[in-house]
């Protein structure tokens, strides 16, 4: 992987250093709107603290990047998935941010978890007896956050488990617990009334437990109002730049720009066939171009024949298949020598985001986000005063 960082103007390449002319495509990640969006966010939340999720590399952003920017714009609190994930990010925050591990620690990496001083979840009984046996080992109680499971049947304690803690209470002897949370199913339908009930369930079970702040709210979650900030709200695809939900207008700032270079530009006649399969067909004279961007660098085949590029404002329908390592657009409404072979296009734009080439491909915007190549030459550019 290649990346440069632009200050303001001017431009710091750090090693190692391929100009952007050897790769098949520039990726642009703009960390002031990144910011912009943990400010806009914490803003919403005013009685909660707002924590900020750079699990999977920051969405496949580049924590190292991107976790400083955040801590910068205020983040004190951060999320990961992985002990590994918390490790490494150690090196890009200061000592004083709290650093939580979402799926805690197996047995074998506990240690290191908590001498590294990353909080871990503990979202089994198993793992709340692992932490105690820790706790008793090394002669200190241990800190943790506690997840409960209030519907998605996905992680944390249930209401069993839960009981089982409130008759047994000596389970939790060793144990600080630092923040009480669960994850909301439907938080992108505000509509949908399994969130107040998931809210709801959170309460009582907490009721029954040791007091300690409670965090429900991701990037969605935020957006369902106050009743669902409680203590502390865990944003992640929303500082992303991603629509937290369908409703209106997407009040978050784009963060991404992807400009691909044109390979080829070629001539078709009617009956000419494009890309594996010969799936697309001329019907008349075209120009297409064969663009340096393909399934690999995360444009998924599905998006074939729904997805498009940009030049200048124009819509570049993509053509037949989607290879590897390119895909084939339609510029034949561009009117020639305004386009060339030394010209890019655009495959993600301000106006035109991962949402949008998630609803070309059928999936979601996360997924084409976190799915974004790995060759990219990345530039990431962020104009001081904005930070
Ligand atoms: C990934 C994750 C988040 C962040 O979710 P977004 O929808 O990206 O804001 C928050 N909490 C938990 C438990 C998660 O797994």
């Amino acid at each position: 992987m290649s990346w440069v960082v632009a200050v303001a103007s001017s431009c710091v390449s750090v090693s190692p250093n391929w100009p952007a002319h050897r790769a098949g495509a520039v990726l642009t990640i703009d960390l002031a709107a990144i910011a912009a969006n943990y400010r806009l966010l914490d803003a919403r939340t005013p009685g909660a603290l707002c924590a900020a999720v750079v699990k999977s590399d920051a969405y496949g952003l580049g924590a190292a990047q991107v976790a400083p920017v955040l801590e910068q714009a205020g983040a004190r609190h951060f999320f990961v998935a992985h002990v590994d994930e918390g490790l490494a990010l150690r090196q890009w925050v200061s000592p004083s941010v709290q650093i939580t591990v979402l799926h805690g620690a197996r047995p074998e990496a506990a240690e290191d978890c908590v001498q590294s001083g990353l909080r871990p979840v503990l979202n089994s009984l198993e793992q709340v007896s692992q932490l105690q046996a820790l706790a008793d080992k090394l002669g200190r109680p241990l800190d943790a956050a506690l997840q409960l499971d209030t519907g998605m049947s996905r992680f944390g304690l249930s209401g069993a488990d839960v009981r089982t803690l409130v008759h047994e209470p000596e389970r939790l002897r060793g144990i600080s617990l630092s923040l009480i949370m669960s994850h909301l199913a439907c938080a992108d339908t505000p509509e949908n009334p399994a969130n107040a009930e998931q809210l709801q369930t959170l309460q009582t079970y907490a009721a029954l437990l040791p007091k300690a702040p409670l965090s429900l709210a991701a990037s969605s979650g935020i957006f369902l109002g106050q009743a669902f900030h409680q203590s502390l709200v865990r944003p992640g695809a929303a500082l992303y730049g991603i629509a937290p939900n369908t409703s209106g207008p997407n009040p978050l700032a784009p963060v991404l720009k992807l400009q691909a270079h044109i390979l080829q530009i070629r001539q078709l006649s009617k009956g000419d066939r494009v890309g594996y399969g010969l799936t697309w067909q001329a019907d008349g004279p075209r120009r297409v171009a064969t663009i340096a961007t393909g399934y690999a660098d995360g444009f998924a085949r599905q998006g074939a024949g729904k997805g498009c590029a940009w030049f200048g404002g124009q819509r570049l329908p993509i053509l037949g298949r989607i290879s590897m390592d390119s895909m084939t657009v339609d510029i034949s409404h561009i009117p020639e020598g305004l386009i060339t072979a030394d010209d890019t296009v655009d495959l993600l734009n301000a106006s035109y985001g991962v949402d949008a080439v998630a609803e070309a491909e059928g999936t979601i915007g996360y997924e084409v986000l976190t799915s974004l190549g790995r060759r990219y030459h990345r530039v990431y550019e962020k104009t001081e005063q904005n930070i």
